[in-house]
């Protein structure tokens, strides 16, 4: 085969969330004339396992897959996310919501965040989450999918899922050795690599040896491939974000079977709560620098509701990311690319927007470094946006009650997000850059609920007149509040239209 040759084989290291969203995605869409798909994988080392909320282009995602969302849903105990519930960020007994979606305003070219903050300083406008459907709709514990072809707040409806992530990967490896990858189950102990540096095979436990012209490291946080061999560097951020662990436990339902993630901030952390249909998954997230293991676990236990179904697992992680996520013949997904605390549930996203990066600057045997460098440079900024809007919600707080939370409040940071803020505090504008995955929404749903004041607002609010803005904004209040008494509740929308079906 020629240097600049198709591949002809691919070898994908690891069978976590990564490993089989990369596996199914590459055998969908280069087909079974396209380059042979080996996956390895070892049941002794075992998957994170954890990882069950995502956020809305995970439906492009399965629908690439040709997986029908109703039979997804029903497989993975999966339920319904409009956003996350964030309690107790600001102060405590304080509750904001991040929505997904948009605030459901077209005003043409005056924007919904200048006319909005104009309205609020004179006392003239609603809370956000009043113009919102996904935040109304999780308040009330309603869910529907979008209405087709007309233009009214059910219409805007946009969502994601909370399921089980073993659940996932199982179905993620049905659809991929039914197109034709072929699984190793091996325990790799040793990476080959060719004179000019290139990996040429990994051995396995058992001796045998997998070689493969393209590698995909999928082998979890070590980076077996990336870092151990290849020696890519990793960007530490850890002083910006202290979490440094998690402890996991799920629980029997109980509470509201919310459409929405709820996010709780502890002393020195938060603590998610995610249902499923058969359980709730529960885990705390704090740094170790400011709490023990037993403090995570006791705090944790104390606030369940339901019944603990397992012993709580312990996690520990790194935030950061590589230097460079595609080295040479090898490309990096998952936690061997990097990791964020799962506080905007990014991660699966993130191995989402690096697969469709990969397929997008698909190598030959050349390996074009352009290419490898503008794939690089793409996934380094995509990575960064997310540190900064994760980064966001612990530094923008009133909270200095615990040394965890004066710490974070005080810290620096990065200056790509020092500048928005002085940017909103200013004018009270949010923006989304060229590849930023967090809209306007987004960025002002946690903004204004981590209690960001703007001292000004958008010039161009004034090219509308006052009381016109006003009569919009209640019109759109009052369209959102009724729209969502038109929808069925979050538990009778999967019984009667998923499993019903
Ligand atoms: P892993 O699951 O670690 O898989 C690694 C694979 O490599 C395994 O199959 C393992 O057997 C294999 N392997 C490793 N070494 C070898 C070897 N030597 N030989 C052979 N095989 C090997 N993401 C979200 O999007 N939403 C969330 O809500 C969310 N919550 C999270 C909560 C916590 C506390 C943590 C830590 C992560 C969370 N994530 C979340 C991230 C999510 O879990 C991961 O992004 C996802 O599971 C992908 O993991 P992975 O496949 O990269 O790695």
């Amino acid at each position: 085969m020629s240097q600049n040759g198709p591949l002809g084989h691919i070898a994908i290291i690891g069978g976590g969330t990564a490993g089989w969203m990369a596996a199914a995605a590459l055998a969908r869409v280069l087909g079974r004339h396209g380059p042979a798909i080996t996956l390895v994988e070892s049941e002794e080392i075992g998957t994170v396992g954890v990882g069950e909320a995502t956020i809305p282009p995970i439906q492009a995602f399965n629908a690439m897959l040709g997986i029908n969302e109703d039979d997804f849903l029903r497989a993975t105990q999966g339920t319904f996310k409009l956003g996350i519930e964030f309690i107790d960020w600001l102060r405590p007994g304080h509750l904001y919501f991040h929505p997904f979606g948009d605030h459901g305003v077209d005003f043409g070219p005056v924007p919904f965040d200048g006319l909005w903050h104009k309205l609020r300083s004179r006392g003239l406008a609603g809370p956000l989450e009043a113009y919102s459907i996904c935040a109304a709709a999780a308040a009330a514990g309603r869910f529907a999918r979008p209405t087709q072809g007309d233009n009214t707040p059910l219409s805007r409806i946009s969502y994601a899922f909370h399921f089980d992530a073993a659940l996932y990967a199982q179905l993620l490896r049905t659809h991929a050795e039914a197109a034709g990858v072929t699984r190793r189950e091996g325990r790799v102990t040793a990476v080959d690599l060719r004179p000019d540096g290139f990996i040429e095979a990994v051995t396995l436990s058992c001796g045998s040896r997998v070689t493969a012209d393209f590698f995909i490291d999928c082998s979890g946080f070590r980076g077996l491939l990336i870092a151990d061999a290849l020696g890519a560097g990793f960007q530490d951020w850890g002083h910006w974000l202290p979490n440094d662990r998690a402890v996991a436990v799920p629980c029997a339902p109980g509470g509201s079977f919310t459409p929405y993630t709820r996010s709780t901030a502890r002393a020195a952390g938060w603590q998610w709560r995610i249902p499923l249909r058969n359980r709730i998954g529960n885990g705390y997230v704090y740094a170790s620098a400011h709490l023990s293991d037993e403090g995570a676990m006791a705090t944790l236990m104390a606030n369940l509701d339901g019944a603990a179904l397992a012993e709580p697992r312990l996690l520990r992680f790194r935030t950061g990311r590589r230097d460079a996520f595609w080295v040479k013949n090898c490309v990096a997904l998952g936690l061997a690319a990097g990791f964020l605390e799962p506080l905007e549930s990014t991660s699966i996203h993130l191995i989402q927007a690096g697969i469709a990066r990969l397929l997008e600057m698909f190598p030959t045997r050349a390996f074009e470094p352009a290419d490898i460098r503008r794939y690089n440079r793409l996934m380094a900024a995509e990575f960064d946006s997310v540190r900064d809007f994760v980064i966001l919600h612990f530094h923008a707080t009133e909270r200095a009650d615990t040394p965890y939370w004066a710490h974070v409040r005080t810290m620096e940071v990065p200056e790509t997000l020092a500048e928005r803020l002085r940017i909103y505090r200013a004018t009270g504008r949010v923006f989304r850059e060229a590849d930023d995955l967090f809209t306007k929404t987004s960025w002002l749903a946690v903004m204004q609920g981590q209690g960001l004041t703007a001292e000004g607002y958008d010039p161009l609010a004034d090219g509308m007149p006052e009381t016109e803005a006003q009569a919009r904004l209640e019109r759109i209040a009052a369209v959102t509040a009724a729209s969502v008494q038109r929808l069925p509740s979050h538990g009778e929308f999967i019984r009667t239209r998923v499993d019903a079906g």
